[in-house]
């Protein structure tokens, strides 16, 4: 018979297992039975007929039949008897045997099946890794090997209607080889769900035979069902000159049921392993960067600490914060900052060795634990990271440049607790921030006094503000031109009895985080208010000049702003078109609705707003256009680099020619040298700010500044 269908061509034949009309052993000695019966009847009738024959001889035979033919006949019937109960009873005997040689077949498989199911058990009980691949790997072991196939593959249900190999052995469907339902031998058997014997040569699908290869002669292929779910289709070939018969094809057809349930089982068991893996991954990892978290790096340090050869060998925690990072946040929103965050973990990676752990706290807290380090190495590995971090970050349409801030803590000892060194290595890092931008400090026991003291300074600036104890100091901005005082900017100072007088810089983070600074911004913008409005009434009179308040985004925040901006505006007797407040670029990127309509209030009022320290943020210059702002002040990064560096001097001019067609005043913060005055004045610049024209004064000073004779000129 030549096949052209089902993906195979030859000559052979496909048979289905329902083709077969074989007995059971039942049948086999119910026509045994028979045959004797059939036997003894015909014994039975010929010794009849022999005694009638005799007895007919006595009287007379007629002439047509005598004697002899009569004997003879009977002889030839009985011997043609024998022959045919033989050849049935052989016949009957090879077919026991055969049944006896498929039930020895199925009781081989189902035992092999039983060890795969008592091992995957076992695998469960003790939580081996023992997983799907090894069930089906085992099947198809177990197959092969009863059934003296030379390959075999099993194949899955991938999606409704393709089948995709998941195990292979010898020349057959690769892993991850697909079918789709329907095609070939396999896609036939799961299309029908009836298990198939082909014998003949055939052009095996999927079957690729190499020269010294010999094609089988004869496949099986047997649908797996659980449950009345189709789970895959279990496939066998046979070695050259092996020819399959219906007994492998039903002993494999039995062994493709009990090896389904063995799948599904072992699929089940996968599946929870996936599931107990993911939620403990979870549990224990960062979602952002996929990185360690706190709990994972806690496991982790114990462990190290516990491997730990002592005394040369020790611990060491890394405590990384980047120092600026709140900027992209604020300026270009929180997706820009995950993507920081995320190229900033993987940077991490790989500037560390393979044994170390890198983590994420939260926020742009990272850690690095370095295990059988020294502090030499410790050191090194800080700069490595710091340096690998300076280059640029590519963010969207534009680069942004970090630094960072590492703290370092080192343990010798194996008692030490996890939270101990965290503790360190934050102290640590919190020093280093104190020192500047990005530095590195190593833990000392001092620390902890400075993290002590911390926390007393954080009670004294409340109480300073509860009591009112902050001053304000003001600084002039100049106009360029002749020198006279244009506006002056408020600065909050604070007279520590111990520390001695403070600068904002000092402070105002430590208010920013504990919340203080809206309290501090009103008390500023009130003092400031009524100090401007008696100078204008008074000695200003003749030139009443601009207050400028800082502001900070919390303060912008609060729903009341308005209301008290109004109100101790109005208390003060400050006329609001002398008032100036100044945001940072920070406060415009927030929520750029909310803000808008709050900035868009302020403006209501009769009140100014500057840009304080424009260019140190991302936001383009594009949001001068869309925001009404009066003023911008240019930060002092740009005038400290005007004489030398010609971006910088290209940018202030931008500005000062943007002004001009915008309509914004611009100021020129932090000009310390006669030269920066006489670039930024060939700029165009009209207005600026810096020690070099005048140091923020006391209210004191400030009368003292006020009434130089100079200015007067
Ligand atoms: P800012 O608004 O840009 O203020 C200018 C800062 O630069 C002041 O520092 C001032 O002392 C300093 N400065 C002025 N001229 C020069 C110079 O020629 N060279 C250098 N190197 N620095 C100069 P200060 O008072 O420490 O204030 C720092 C920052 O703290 C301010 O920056 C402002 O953002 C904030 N701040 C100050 N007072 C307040 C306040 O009342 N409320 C709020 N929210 N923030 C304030
Ligand atoms: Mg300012
Ligand atoms: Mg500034």
């Amino acid at each position: 018979m030549t096949v052209s269908h089902f993906g195979v061509q030859g000559r052979g034949d496909i048979t289905g297992l329902t083709s077969f009309d074989t007995p059971d052993l039942e049948t086999i000695e119910g026509r045994r039975l028979q045959l004797w019966i059939m036997t003894l009847a015909l014994l039975a009738a010929t010794v009849l007929l022999l005694g009638l024959v005799l007895f007919w001889s006595e009287v007379n035979f007629p002439v047509w039949l005598p004697p002899a033919a009569v004997y003879l006949g009977l002889v030839t019937l009985v011997i043609l008897f024998c022959v045919y109960a033989i050849e049935k009873e052989l016949e009957l005997r090879s077919l026991t045997v055969e049944l006896m040689e498929e039930r020895v077949l199925t009781a081989g498989l189902t035992n092999s099946l039983r060890e795969a199911q008592v091992l995957l058990e076992a695998g469960k009980a003790i939580n081996l890794r023992l997983d799907l691949d090894q069930v089906l790997e085992t099947i198809l072991e177990c197959s092969i090997e009863l059934l003296d196939a030379q390959s075999g593959s099993i194949m899955m249900m991938h999606s409704e209607d393709e089948l995709r190999t998941v195990a292979s052995a010898g020349h057959t469907a690769a892993r991850g080889a697909r079918v789709p339902l329907h095609d070939g031998i396999a896609g036939r058997v799961a299309a029908s769900r009836e298990p198939v014997l082909v014998r003949g040569t055939f052009d095996w699908m999927h079957y690729k035979p190499q020269p010294e290869i010999h094609r089988p002669s004869s496949a099986i292929s047997v649908p797996m069902i659980y449950r009345d779910e189709l789970i895959g289709v279990l496939n066998v070939n046979a070695k050259p000159g092996r020819e399959y018969t219906k007994h492998d094809l039903r002993a494999l057809s039995l062994f493709g049921d009990q090896a389904a349930s063995a799948v599904a089982n072992a699929e089940k068991f996968e599946t929870q392993k996936v599931i107990a893996y993911h939620s403990s991954y979870q549990a224990m990892h960062d979602p952002l960067t996929g990185l360690p978290n706190r709990t994972l790096l806690q496991d982790r340090i114990t462990n190290a600490l516990a491997r730990r050869r002592p005394p040369e060998q020790e611990v060491v925690l890394l405590f990384l914060d980047l120092d600026d990072f709140k900027r992209v946040n604020d300026s270009l929103g929180h997706g820009a900052g995950d993507q920081v965050l995320i190229a900033l973990a993987e940077r991490l990676r790989a500037s560390v060795r393979a044994g170390d752990s890198v983590a994420r706290f939260g926020g742009d807290e990272f850690a690095v634990l370095l295990e059988a380090s020294s502090t030499v190495e410790a050191i090194a590995a800080a700069h490595r990271i710091l340096r690998d971090l300076e280059l640029p970050f590519p963010l969207e349409d534009r680069e942004v440049r970090f630094s960072a801030s590492i703290g370092i803590a080192l343990e010798r000892s194996r008692d030490a607790s996890p939270d101990e060194i965290m503790r360190n290595a934050f102290t640590a890092l919190h020093a280093a921030k104190e020192r500047g931008k990005g530095q590195v400090a190593v833990f000392e026991e001092s620390m902890h006094s400075s993290a002590l003291h911390r926390l007393d300074l954080e009670q004294d600036l409340r109480l300073a503000v509860e009591n009112e104890a902050l001053d304000v100091f003001f600084q002039p901005v100049l106009d360029l031109a002749d020198l006279s005082v244009h506006a002056l900017e408020a600065l909050v100072r604070w007279h520590h009895p111990e520390r001695g007088l403070m600068p904002a810089m000092s402070f105002v983070p430590l208010a920013e985080e504990s919340g203080l600074l809206p309290l501090i911004d009103r008390m500023v913008l009130r003092r400031t208010c009524k100090t401007v409005a008696e100078l204008n009434a008074g000695a200003l009179s003749q030139k009443p000049v601009f207050a400028h308040v800082n502001l900070s985004p919390n303060s912008l925040k609060d729903p009341n702003f308005i209301t008290n901006l109004a109100w101790d505006v109005e208390e003060s007797g400050l006329d609001p078109d002398w008032l100036v407040l100044e945001i940072t670029e920070s406060v415009i990127m927030q929520d750029i609705e909310q803000m808008a309509s709050r900035l868009r209030a302020v403006k209501s009022l009769g009140v100014h707003l500057a840009l304080d320290d424009f260019g140190t943020g991302y936001s383009s210059l594009s949001y001068l256009r869309s925001f009404p702002v009066d003023v911008v002040k240019i930060d002092r990064m740009f005038v400290d680099g005007i004489a030398k560096d010609k971006g910088a001097a290209a940018l202030v001019q931008a500005i000062v020619r943007l002004g001009l067609g915008l309509a914004f005043e611009v100021v020129a913060e932090g000009i310390e040298t006669q030269e920066q005055l006489e670039s930024l004045v060939e700029l165009g610049c009209r207005y600026g700010q810096g020690f070099y024209l005048a140091n923020p004064l006391s209210e004191e000073e400030l009368t003292t500044f006020l009434d130089r004779p100079e200015l007067a000129s």
